[in-house]
């Protein structure tokens, strides 16, 4: 007997966008729900407890924004946007006000699964559950409880701020934080105004981490956004 693959709802208030969606997920096994409103999404949330959000931002009686923000108030479900919307504003605004990622449209059938495909990973805990006290990363590999890091054999020597901003990196691995999430999470709330402090750490995390830190190939900066390590 198989699985039932994850119920994911589809709010989006284009019929033709809807339809492509419904077909790329419903031929790789997904379950969906639709909505087309705002109002319609929050019945389907509350009554049908999907599994993940794909969230249109501009929609006929809300902004997806508002709604995300609406739906962490009380729900975890990793909602991820998919928004015309292109701009660094934008993007920033959807990931602080808590979606896990972000999609412009056009997108392909694969870059969805992709994405969905991590969000699975991470509601699921994999890789980021508290348990994990070992996360490897190509060569890299972080032991939580030795507080301790290691390129093959050879001990990486990190300062306090950039093992915290590596763990952060790695426990959301694959998926982009804001340099207000981690300005939030490293420094504290105070410093969330203070985009230089991560630009300047991450600087000096990336030429310990990086074998060419003018090519990251571990973290990957999202210009304007801010940063993702690669899974
Ligand atoms: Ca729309």
């Amino acid at each position: 007997m198989t699985v039932p693959r994850a119920l994911i709802l589809v709010v989006e208030d284009e019929l033709q966008m809807r339809k492509f969606i419904r077909a790329s997920l419903t031929s790789h096994g997904y379950r969906i729900l639709e909505a087309t409103s705002a109002n319609e999404a929050m019945m389907l949330m509350t009554t049908q407890n999907p599994d993940l959000i794909l969230l249109d931002l501009g929609l006929p009686d809300a902004d997806g924004i508002d709604l995300t923000k609406q739906i962490r108030e009380w729900s975890s479900v990793p909602i991820l946007i998919i928004s015309a919307r292109g701009r660094e504003d934008d993007k920033v605004l959807a990931l602080d006000a808590g979606a896990d990622d972000y999609i412009t449209k056009p997108f392909g059938v694969n870059e969805l699964l992709a994405r969905i495909r991590v969000a699975e990973r991470h509601a699921r805990g994999v890789g980021n559950s508290p348990l994990a006290q070992i996360l490897e990363f190509g060569e890299i590999k972080i032991d939580m409880n030795r507080r301790e890091i290691t390129r093959s054999t050879e001990t990486i020597h990190l300062t306090p701020i950039e093992y915290k901003l590596l763990v952060l990196l790695a426990l959301h691995a694959g998926k982009v934080l804001t340099h207000r999430q981690i300005l939030k999470e490293v420094w504290g709330l105070s410093y969330v105004d203070q985009p230089h402090y991560v630009r300047v750490h991450m600087a000096e995390l990336r030429k310990k981490i990086e074998i060419d830190p003018s090519r990251p190939k571990l973290i990957v900066t999202e210009p304007g956004v801010g940063y993702r390590l690669r899974e």
